[in-house]
């Protein structure tokens, strides 16, 4: 049983409802907010947002609507103009020609993706996920009544193996998902693996699902790869779907917009399902959403170099620490170290760099990488330089006993 349902008798919640686990990036955000709220010098290294302002185009493009006091229902898909500037930005971007019948606009890219596995997902059909994963994927797999297969490379690494993936298909097996740039190891898979498994996916007749969210969000001069660019079949027979949105790379996680390009049946039948349950996304949002597509684009630009930056400076910190592993990201705003060495459990580990040290990081065992922390560098450097100290602080016997939080003096009396 999940969550704080005391009290009140289990068999009376659904038994699928019972089997999803609550949101752990979400629960630590209240956590930390509560902490904040109570005074504590609180260094949030769980986000999962770019702390950069909302996009000019953006605001003013919303403003203009509110201002014009006429605010309705939309198509149940998006708006013409929305689903124009998302033809147009999956042509500048992946070389794909598209027309307005193979997208539909959700309410962020986590409804695109529960919708469509709604959409293509039987009872029992296996979907496969390579480790480390977003938390959501394998339970929304349950949410739709199917089985996620965790695929995990036994070399340790981040980069999925098509060995392994090759390995877990069965006779079940519908779906693949696929999030590179990776939450939540920051981690940019190679092209040669993005070939391979739209290659294989093609060649198997099986779904491949990519989760794009991240995609401009990519260091050290590589470029964003466009899965497209290796398929076969494009025809309304292809079973290559992209996720896109504007939550991380505009930082306009709050304004829910998100999306997904798949062929016309498919976009059809999904929105059959979004219309009968949630109707369109909100209009004000998707207005600003076309403000932020069509706007000036520097900001993603420039959110692109602070965050490399801010990477270098996660990566040099964690270096002095002896006992991590890093596998330094290319891309996103995450990075997954390997802290075994300090503790093998990863729940107990950021339950105690909260407590010690009031550092938020979010345990790698809800990506499935058990003894991994996960770190976001989406904040300040100084939170970044000074949330690295306080974990060193709480966890290197030979660092200094003593440090200031806040402006507290705290001594190290634990091994
Ligand atoms: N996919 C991945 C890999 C993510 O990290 C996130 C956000 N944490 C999402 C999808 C959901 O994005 P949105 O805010 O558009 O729902």
């Amino acid at each position: 049983m999940h969550g704080n349902q005391d009290g009140f008798n289990a068999m009376s919640i659904s038994q699928l409802a019972r089997t999803i686990a609550e949101s752990p990036t979400l629960k630590l955000n209240e956590q930390a907010a509560l902490l904040r709220e109570k005074g504590q010098a609180v260094i949030h290294l769980g986000g999962g947002e770019p702390k950069t302002k909302t996009p000019i185009d953006a605001l003013l493009a919303a403003a203009g609507q509110l201002a014009s006091a006429d605010i309705k229902y939309t198509p149940t898909d998006g708006t013409p103009a929305l689903k124009k500037a998302i033809v147009r930005y999956t042509e500048e971007n992946y070389e794909r020609i598209v027309a307005p019948q193979h997208v539909l606009v959700s309410a962020g890219a986590k409804q695109a993706l529960y919708t469509l596995l709604l959409t293509i997902i039987n009872p029992q059909d296996e979907v496969i996920i390579t480790a480390p994963y977003w938390v959501s994927y394998p339970e929304m797999v349950k949410l739709v009544y199917g089985v996620p297969v965790i695929v995990k490379p036994e070399d340790g690494r981040f980069q999925p193996r098509m060995e392994d993936i090759r390995a877990a298909v069965t006779s079940y097996t519908k779906a693949v998902i696929v999030n590179s740039p990776n939450n939540p190891s920051g981690v940019v898979y190679s092209d040669e693996f993005i070939k391979e498994i739209v290659e294989f996916c093609e060649k198997k007749n099986l779904y491949l699902i990519i989760d794009d969210i991240y995609h401009k969000l990519i260091f050290d001069g590589r470029k964003p790869i466009s899965p497209f660019k290796y398929a076969k079949d494009l025809s309304e027979n292809s079973r290559l779907i992209l996720i896109n949105g504007v939550s991380k790379l505009y930082a306009m996680t709050g304004f829910r917009i998100g999306w997904t390009i798949a062929n016309k049946a498919i976009i059809a039948t999904m929105n059959n399902m979004q219309a009968q349950t949630t109707s369109c996304p909100s209009a004000l949002l998707q207005t600003a959403a076309v403000g932020a597509l069509n706007g000036i684009q520097s900001s993603v630009d420039s959110l692109r170099m602070t965050l490399e930056n801010n990477r270098n400076i996660m990566v040099r910190e964690l270096r002095s620490f002896e006992g991590i592993r890093i596998t330094p990201p290319g891309g996103t705003f995450y990075c997954l170290p390997d802290f075994s060495a300090y503790n093998k459990s990863s729940v107990a580990l950021s339950r105690f760099l909260l407590e010690k040290a009031l550092v938020v990081t979010v345990p790698g065992k809800e990506f499935g990488m058990e003894g991994h922390l996960r770190l976001s560098y989406c904040t300040s450097i100084k939170d970044i330089t000074e949330g690295v100290a306080r974990m060193k602080w709480a966890l290197d016997p030979n660092s200094p006993r003593e440090i200031y939080i806040g402006d507290r003096k705290l001594v190290r009396d634990w091994k």
